[in-house]
């Protein structure tokens, strides 16, 4: 067995990336895609919990544009987070690994609810845990979800899947001479305003020692790396 850098890790999608380039609903391809990469580090022993955004679906704040109160249009995103999940759990399935989906809003029609013992206890069975409908919570995201349950869980790193390489020191769509940080501390993202996960889930990983590793992750085997260690691959952003 190749030796792998992380044992547990915490994988954020947003639900946006899984629309695929038409931005909205979800794109089969980007689903397959993803289970691909997911099961080569499954395979590899690492234990995988997803959190997996809504925007694709549904965003409260811009649920509120269109009048629908912001508590309301936030449990909305929630519950478009659980479709994603969903969708998730059956490719990965289809794909031949064990799954869980688990909601912080009760619906247990559909999925289990969210217990932290249960949820790691699946992962340490070699399940991928999916945890859907956010913190249960209005007004937080699923970036903060993300950190979240990687603390509870005990994960090693949040891995945070975008559409980008890593952290830049500028925005490389922008600016030409931009470069990618491989390492950079919590305090130095936050002394630059560099955007990694909004205050309130980059805060959570910072006060608790959690390592965060932005990522590509429609580049075909990023995660893979990653959780093998590449120093080239993605932004890593820790406390030293
Ligand atoms: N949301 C919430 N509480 C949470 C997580 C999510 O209210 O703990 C709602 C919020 O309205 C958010 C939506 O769910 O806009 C979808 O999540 P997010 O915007 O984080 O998804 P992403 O940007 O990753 O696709």
């Amino acid at each position: 067995m190749t030796s792998t850098k992380y044992k547990r890790i915490l994988l954020k999608l947003s639900g946006e990336a899984l629309a695929g380039p038409s931005g909205y609903n979800i794109d089969p391809a980007v689903l397959e895609q993803y289970s691909k990469e997911i099961k080569q580090v499954v395979d590899l022993g690492v234990q995988v919990a997803i959190v997996i955004g809504g925007g694709n679906i549904f965003r409260g704040v811009s649920g509120e544009r269109s009048g629908i109160d912001r508590v309301q249009g936030d449990y909305m995103g929630m519950l478009a987070t659980v479709i994603n999940a969903m969708a998730i759990q059956s490719s990965l399935e289809k794909h031949g690994m064990y799954t869980r989906v688990m909601s912080a809003i009760k619906m247990e029609q559909v999925c289990e609810p969210y217990v932290r013992r249960r949820a790691v206890r699946h992962l340490e069975k070699g399940r991928v845990v999916i945890f859907g409908a956010g913190t249960g919570s209005p007004y937080f995201t699923t970036d903060t979800t993300a950190s979240l349950r990687a603390i509870e869980v005990e994960a090693d790193v949040v891995l945070k899947g975008t559409k980008v390489d890593g952290v830049y020191t500028a925005d490389p769509m922008k600016d030409k001479t931009a470069t990618r940080y491989t390492t950079i501390s919590f305090e130095d993202v936050y002394e630059k305003k560099l955007n990694v996960m909004d205050l309130t889930a980059f805060t959570l990983c910072q006060e608790n020692n959690l390592p965060i590793i932005v990522f590509n992750m429609n580049e075909a085997g990023s995660l893979l790396r990653v959780i093998q260690g590449d120093s080239d691959t993605g932004t890593l952003v820790t406390s030293n």
